[in-house]
């Protein structure tokens, strides 16, 4: 499947640095920042620097030195906020069925309290 991507989507703007955000980690291939409305007492969204819409967009079309950076940078993340022990929840919402509201791929990391069951 072939994918249109939005170039003024938010994040988009958040990349471009039209719109401020919270940053907690940063590398050539990822930008890590606070969601705005968080739904945890931790709540960080991991994104890709590179333009791409959802899940399987990346899955497909990301470089292998891109998806091992997202990956490793959801891992720090994890190790910097101390969560590790504990536990967090880290899902990506895709499309119209997972409620996507940013054309922008990213991983939700949540963490701090009981999360619950996934589908309450
Ligand atoms: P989605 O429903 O998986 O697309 O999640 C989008 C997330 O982006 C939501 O949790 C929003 O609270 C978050 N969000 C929207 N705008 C901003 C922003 O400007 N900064 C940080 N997070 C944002």
């Amino acid at each position: 499947m072939s994918y249109s991507y939005d170039s003024e989507n938010i994040f988009a703007k958040i990349l471009r640095g039209d719109i401020p955000n919270a940053t907690v980690l940063e590398t050539d291939y990822t930008l890590a920042f606070k969601d705005i409305t968080p739904k945890a007492p931790d709540h960080v969204l991991v994104i890709p620097k590179g333009a791409y819409v959802n899940y399987d967009d990346f899955c497909q079309n990301a470089s292998d030195p891109e998806i091992l950076d997202f990956m490793r940078a959801c891992g720090q993340i994890c190790k910097d906020l101390g969560v590790e022990d504990k536990g967090f929840r880290a899902i990506t919402n895709a499309g119209e069925h997972g409620c996507q509201e940013v054309p922008h791929f990213h991983m939700h990391i949540l963490a701090g309290k009981v999360m619950g069951p996934l589908l309450a």
